[in-house]
């Protein structure tokens, strides 16, 4: 059993993987650092605990705070190797709308930068965080972005990054409704990779922004638009 833990931040959710050992799954945006140490502390863990920082993607809500953590969570850091430049960069690529909504947004977040750095090693493809203490995998659920990745853990948990949101306004209003995230830069792969992951049959969905999700719902949302396999 994982112990799962959302840390909301000021525009996206962290998540802590409790097993044998400790993941980070995204760091939020740049100065929330100090933030997330206080939410482990309150939770007792302390940076031994840790074996790894993933990554979702590599936008700057996700990963804005990484560089800062490490002075204090000295572990590897990954990222998908199609993320990777990115990541190195500190600079979230040119969004691409997904709804009208998201035009406005873009104004907002569109090429936002961030305390770019390479990470210790690059994820090419579906593998186990057995060696990193706890129960479960990765995925790769491209879509969102080229490199965008989900964790399952074994119990039936996954935690998606921005494959979909929860609701809308930032995940603040509605959380529990499934949406397309308001950027992708390929709708195509957004829907076969929500399908890929679907496929698992996860029992609870954790997303980046809102939630979580239900998998009902997520079916009930996306059912026009993407062929699930029978449940
Ligand atoms: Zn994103
Ligand atoms: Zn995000």
């Amino acid at each position: 059993m994982t112990e799962v833990t959302r840390i909301k931040l000021s525009l996206s959710n962290a998540y802590i993987l409790r097993g044998r050992k400790t993941i980070l799954l995204d760091s939020g945006s740049p100065r929330e650092g100090v933030k997330i140490l206080r939410a482990l502390a309150r939770m007792g863990i302390e940076p031994k605990d840790f074996s790894l920082i993933l990554h979702t993607h590599a936008h700057f809500d996700h990963a804005g705070s990484t560089l800062e953590l490490k002075r204090w969570i000295n572990v590897p850091t990954a990222v998908h190797a199609a993320d990777a430049a990115m990541l190195a960069r500190g600079r979230t690529n040119l969004l691409t709308a997904t709804r009208p909504e998201g035009g406005l947004i873009k104004l907002l977040l569109g090429n936002k930068t961030f305390s770019g750095f390479k990470a210790d090693f690059v994820i090419q493809d579906d593998m186990s965080l057995k060696d990193f203490g706890v129960d479960g995998k990765i995925i790769f659920t491209p879509g969102h972005t080229a490199g965008s990745l989900s964790v399952l853990l074994n119990d039936g948990q996954a935690i998606i990054g921005d494959l979909l949101m929860g609701g809308s306004l930032g995940g603040n209003l509605f959380a529990a409704r499934p949406n397309y995230h308001y950027f992708a830069e390929s709708m195509d792969d957004v829907r076969a990779s929500i399908k890929k992951l679907m496929g698992f049959k996860p029992k609870r969905l954790y997303v980046g922004h809102g939630g979580p999700l239900t998998p009902e719902a997520v079916i009930e949302r996306f059912s026009r638009d993407i062929q699930f396999q029978r449940r």
